[in-house]
């Protein structure tokens, strides 16, 4: 009789299926019917949803959990945020950096989200938060993969220090080369910047993510120089696009030709919905733009599109709870991905689509695969995407590393139920 360490039965898998998962040591050693298979522990997932954990592609952990230190930012945009966290990182410590970012990975741990893809600003020549962020990496480790990130926030080039800065980073063991050429002082430096760090690159095999037109101006089109050097310098499937917005307003026919040419050179591409809803279309009066990029247009020609967090609690979002089920939520909801394969798309563009982008080899629910995965209080992927519902139970690398009681709402009503879910039941396509 089949022996393990876990067992997880009777789980509703993401693509609908109804499978028992059994794992030994940090791997699934076997998934389908194990009736029978004994093992040290048992996690009853009869009606629940089974899914691999969540993953981020996006997020800034130096700042998270900061918010209204020293003050908050008035006027909601962008280039405040980055001038009021300019201020913060002169008095931030790097035990107090620590200490915000492990606070965020037990939250993140909580919601079954086990992979962040998370910039670092290397603008600062004590190199605080690089120096913090490595450090929380090797203290996750056993339960979180923290892929860091080297962010020149302040401009590669218009920064005096920065790239000297961003390459010591990048010694340090930094795992990708970040960028932000759209905040360079012309277009043309930004050109230069996306050349540059792509260059450095491919120099030491690493993968690049750039802060790209997170603009509303038509004409910011770094991602057309970054969609070319990916293709000049042989790193296809290895460069991600971050937040793109500018697109959302470019003129059609420049897109008509831009996004063939991305798919080409397999630049993937991070919508960060949450953020970029309440910071885009800032200097609109009315019709006031949306300020997503092209999620669907994309997806169409074959282009991978994740969905990023981007910030909890920092100078730039004040909201957030490190559930990125409340990402897809606003991603489905601003990018009108209301079709069932839609809405299933976004689901996966949570889980599977941004462990691609991270080139997480190991993450998946199979045999084989590192065990890692969450039971969600859902019966579908969909239905976890209408509730973002509670996490019963998370498992990290074969150790259940986090467990909630099912919270049902007690009614005192006549002639009803005692107590509801929310669950509906109706066939969802
Ligand atoms: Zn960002």
């Amino acid at each position: 009789m089949a022996s393990f360490d876990i067992l997880v039965t009777g789980g509703t898998l993401p693509d609908g299926t109804v499978k028992d998962i059994g794992i030994t040591g940090d791997r699934i050693a076997a998934m389908g019917d194990l009736t029978g298979a004994e093992a040290g522990t048992v996690i009853d997932a009869t009606g629940d949803l089974v899914s691999p954990p969540f993953v981020d592609p996006h997020f800034h952990m130096d700042a998270t959990l900061s918010y209204g230190t020293p003050r908050i930012n008035g006027s909601g945009t962008l280039l405040e945020g980055i001038a009021l966290w300019g201020e913060l990182k002169q008095i931030a410590t790097v035990e107090e950096m620590v200490e915000r970012a492990l606070a965020y990975c037990d939250w993140a741990v909580s919601m079954g989200l086990l992979a962040v893809r998370s910039h670092v600003d290397t603008c600062d020549d004590a190199l605080k938060g690089v120096e913090a962020l490595l450090h929380v990496k090797e203290v996750v480790k056993p339960y979180l993969d923290l892929q860091l990130v080297a962010f020149p926030q302040d401009g590669f080039y218009r920064d005096p220090t920065a790239r000297a800065n961003t390459l010591r980073a990048l010694d340090m063991g930094v795992d990708v080369v970040g960028g932000i050429p759209h905040f360079e002082r012309t277009m043309s430096d930004g050109a230069a910047s996306v050349r540059e760090l792509c260059e450095i690159a491919a120099e030491r095999g690493l993968l690049v993510d750039l802060h790209c037109d997170e603009t509303d101006d038509p004409l910011s089109r770094h991602i057309e120089t970054l969609t070319y050097e990916t293709q000049r310098l042989g790193l296809q499937g290895r460069v991600a696009g971050s937040h793109l917005t500018s697109m959302h307003s470019m003129d059609n026919y420049y897109v008509s030709k831009l996004l063939p040419l991305m798919a080409e050179a397999q630049v993937a591409a991070i919508p960060n919905p949450l953020i970029n809803i309440t910071l885009q279309g800032r200097h609109d009066t009315y019709p006031k733009r949306r300020g997503l990029t092209r999620v669907k247009e994309m997806r169409s020609y074959g282009i991978s599109v994740g969905w990023g967090q981007d910030c909890v609690r920092d100078p730039w979002y004040s909201l957030g709870t490190a559930d990125m089920l409340d990402v897809a939520f606003m991603g489905l909801h601003v990018a009108q991905m209301t079709a069932p394969d839609e809405m299933q798309r976004c689901f996966t563009m949570v889980t599977e689509e941004n462990a691609k982008i991270l080139h997480l080899d190991d993450y998946g629910l199979a045999p084989g695969k590192l065990a890692s995965l969450v039971v969600l209080d859902a019966g579908s992927a969909i239905e976890a995407l209408r509730l973002r519902p509670d996490r019963l139970c998370v498992i990290s690398k074969g150790q259940v590393v986090s467990r909630q009681a099912r919270n049902d709402a007690a009614l005192t009503l006549p002639g009803r139920p005692s107590s509801v879910r929310r669950r509906h039941k109706i066939a969802e396509g």
